[in-house]
């Protein structure tokens, strides 16, 4: 039976989420959007539903968290968390504070901590603003951001201005005393009427402390950094058997990689793959055409699947991702690109792959889509923040690493299956 349940506001969120708590001991398994009534219960200590919430419209996500909570509290789960991004990426109308209310309201709990605090990323949290690496939040880039900027690091601010309650503050100094002192300046802050306490904490030893003064807490919400503490809690009440939580069961197969992200990290992977396995680098700029970008990439790959990968990449420098956007708009120049690889994913899943990577977080979404996968059980890392996991949905089972754009180190697309043994 699954002791934590989790909602995500994203998809590579989630995945991160689901990684620090396997690290923590726990057995996770996160699912694609919100199960459907016949889908099987998946045996784990950590259930994540991943929503595309992040930048819906606050009503919609409202209704999609609050199906998530209702599945996951049937599934058994005795605290909830909510995740979103370290950078709390939001706007005025929400989704933050519309989401968490709706939250607290269905477990009536009148109160949650938010802590988006991610020190390993360099997302710290002092006297309630928001640093990203040695700048406020306001200064990091992200006040540019095109769907979420954020404009004010305050972040006791920004969520009141979000919410219908009243937030509140646990300061570093109190932080910094430890758990009892959090959980008591977090019932205090409960007593006189606050519906939220933004925790400080600059150090994952903070965020295992505040992890601690949670326990017991019906909701937690924040980043996955303050997930940290959470299963010592479980431990300790003598909840947690597995010896192993990132165990995934062994698929043999053909392997391969998929890349869609123009991030800077990906087009470095793909620049390092071409010197050691089979590469090819799709221009969708000279073919901006789905069914000849496919039919490339499907003549291509005959003869060279094996249990050594091939990488297959539709991504590009700025300068011609620029180009394409030009040419055919944003949005169809990125769907364009997602399909010729939802396409390219069919055809290698068809072709015997059962080991692949994928890099860009939309891209992922994209290929987790067309092969129908509803939930993927986490593994070990492969590099920070990016686990392998085993895929079950309507097709074969199968092991995917799916990673955002600019996460893992340069070897990563051979290193990934090095891992594997
Ligand atoms: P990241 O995780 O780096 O943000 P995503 O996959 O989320 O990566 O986003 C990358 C977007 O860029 C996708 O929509 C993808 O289809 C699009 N894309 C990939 N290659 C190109 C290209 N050559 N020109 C234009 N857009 C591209």
């Amino acid at each position: 039976m699954a002791l934590l349940g989790c909602i995500a506001d994203d998809f590579t969120g989630a995945t991160d989420l689901a990684s620090t708590l396997v690290k923590g001991g726990m057995r996770a398994v996160q699912l694609i959007g919100v199960p459907k009534p016949g889908d099987a219960l998946p045996e784990a200590d950590v259930l994540i539903v991943a929503l595309k919430s992040r930048t819906a419209p606050a009503r919609e996500a409202v209704a999609d968290s609050l199906a998530a909570l209702a599945w996951l509290q049937k599934a058994g789960c005795r605290q909830f968390f909510f995740k979103y991004c370290s950078t709390f990426d939001s706007t005025e109308a929400g989704n933050i504070g519309p989401v968490a209310d709706a939250l607290t309201e269905a477990l009536g709990s009148g109160f949650a901590l938010a802590c988006p605090a991610f020190p390993t990323n360099g997302r710290t949290v002092f006297q309630g603003h928001l640093f990203v690496g040695a700048v406020l939040l306001n200064e990091s880039g992200m006040e540019n951001h095109p769907l979420t900027p954020m404009t004010d690091a305050n972040l006791v601010r920004v969520l009141s201005r979000q919410t219908t309650g009243t937030v509140g503050l646990v300061p570093f100094a109190t932080v910094d005393a430890g758990a009892v002192a959090i959980r008591k300046a977090m019932t205090g802050l409960k007593e006189i009427g606050r519906r939220y306490a933004i925790v400080d904490a600059v150090t994952d030893a903070h965020l295992r402390a505040i992890g601690e003064a949670a326990e017991g807490h019906a909701l937690i919400t924040g980043g996955s950094g303050v997930a940290l503490g959470l299963p010592e809690n479980f431990r300790r009440q003598g909840l947690l058997a597995a010896s192993d939580p990132g165990a995934l069961p062994d698929v043999a197969g053909h392997a391969a990689v998929l890349a869609g992200s123009c991030s800077r990290a990906t087009l470095f992977q793909i620049g390092n793959a071409r010197g050691e396995v089979p590469t090819l680098e799709l221009d969708a700029l000279a073919t901006p055409d789905v069914a000849a970008l496919t039919a490339q990439a499907l003549e291509w790959m005959e003869g060279k699947l094996g249990a050594a990968p091939i990488v297959i990449a539709a991504s590009a420098p700025p300068d011609k991702v620029a180009a394409l956007q030009a040419k055919l708009g944003r949005e169809a120049a990125g769907a364009l690109v997602e399909e010729v690889l939802a396409n390219v994913a069919e055809a290698l899943v068809a072709r015997g792959v059962r080991r692949l990577v994928v890099a860009g977080g939309e891209t992922s979404g994209a290929v987790v889509q067309r092969l129908g996968v509803r939930a993927l059980r986490i593994g070990g890392e492969i590099d920070p923040g990016v686990p392998w996991t085993y895929a079950e949905g309507s097709g074969e089972p199968m092991l995917l690493a799916l990673k955002s754009g600019n996460f893992g180190a340069p070897d990563f697309f051979t290193k990934a299956f090095g891992v594997l043994g």
